[in-house]
């Protein structure tokens, strides 16, 4: 049992892993991608041929790498897993390709932030299973062919926008991971507190569904929080009342967001007159990177109502005034 040592980051991971899903059942909601590619991995095994390669994208916590573990599962293959900024050379690929057993499959995290360069040499390992090694320098240097075995190469962005075309194309399956609902959220909720031996009831759990912004990850953070919070106040049950307590001081509000979203909505509003602004500024101002806001925190104040992109940038809509308790300007319109 985990006690008050689970604040550390590496505690915090191992709680990650033994909370992931192994099997296509465990894994709850992102029905349409595990439909698609439940089709896919048959077909592939019945045919005794590689799965086709695989781009996941959607904002992180959604379960990309969760899922790539387990589509390598339900394939019966290994799973060799890397990330787009650790792959610097092209040697560093080649490294990677090498250890891959035939079928196996090889999983490149943020693999929108790797090299251009590097990029280019992986056109013909996903194509053709080769890649072209320059030996030498200047009028010695001359291309090595090498052969690698066939593979699955995953791929999983938080924007398919941030891949060149020609990487994106070489993806035969493409998946968009979905923001959860709160009921799926709920489920995940009580089977994380099941596998914790947290007891959580069914308010409680439906109010850390519906704080948790649509992210299983943040499900699982907000759940462990609140255990906390339960267990100084000296309850053994997670209930509607401690859950929304508990959630107030952690300054996640009733609609998910969290002190940063809130941030955002109320600098545009104060400063620039709920916008259109550029996402640069907003960057600016909040500062936080612009990676991190286009992916983490506008997706989320999209689908929320809150924020719109426009031809002339990002403004805030009437519900997010409302939200924030501003007062909507009436030359407004949207
Ligand atoms: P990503 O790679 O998209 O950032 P992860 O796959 O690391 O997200 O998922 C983060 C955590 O959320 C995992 O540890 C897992 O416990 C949980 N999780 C993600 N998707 C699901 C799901 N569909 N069902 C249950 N738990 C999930």
């Amino acid at each position: 049992r985990l006690t008050d040592a689970d604040s550390l980051d590496d505690i915090e991971d191992i709680v990650e892993q033994t909370l992931r899903p192994t099997t296509f059942d465990q894994y709850l909601g992102q029905e349409k991608a595990k439909k698609e590619l439940d089709v896919y991995i048959k077909a592939a095994k019945q045919r005794q041929q590689t799965l086709d390669h695989v781009l996941l994208y959607g904002p992180p916590g959604l379960g990309k790498t969760t899922l790539a573990m387990i589509i390598a599962n339900e394939m019966g293959v290994n799973i060799h897993t890397t990330t787009g900024p650790s792959i610097e050379k092209s040697g560093d690929l080649v490294a990677v390709l090498d250890e891959l057993s035939p079928g196996d499959v090889l999983f490149i995290d943020e693999i929108h932030r790797m090299p251009r360069a590097i990029e280019e040499v992986l056109y013909s390992a996903m194509e053709d299973f080769y890649i072209d090694i320059i030996v030498g320098q200047g009028t010695e240097a001359r291309s090595l062919h090498h052969e690698l075995v066939p593979y699955t190469l995953i791929g999983a962005t938080t924007t398919a926008g941030k891949l060149s075309a020609p990487l994106r194309d070489r993806f035969g399956i493409v998946e968009h991971m979905e923001y959860y609902s709160e009921a799926e959220l709920s489920k995940i909720v009580f089977r994380s507190a099941n596998v914790l031996n947290i007891n959580v009831d069914e308010e409680g759990a439906h109010e850390i569904a519906r704080r948790s912004r649509g992210t299983p990850r943040i499900a699982n953070r907000l759940l462990k929080r609140v255990r906390d919070f339960a267990q100084v106040a000296g309850k053994d049950m997670i209930d509607y009342d401690i859950a929304e307590s508990a959630l107030n001081q952690l300054q996640v509000d009733d609609a998910g967001l969290d002190r940063l979203d809130r941030k955002i909505l109320s600098m545009m509003i104060e400063l620039y007159n709920g916008g259109p602004l550029g996402i640069k500024v907003i960057a600016a101002n909040i500062g936080e990177d612009q990676e991190t806001i286009e992916s983490v925190y506008e997706p989320y104040l999209m689908q929320k109502g809150f924020l719109k992109r426009t031809a002339r940038g990002r403004i805030v809509t009437r519900k997010g005034y409302d939200h924030l308790g501003f007062a909507y300007p009436d030359k407004k319109t949207d």
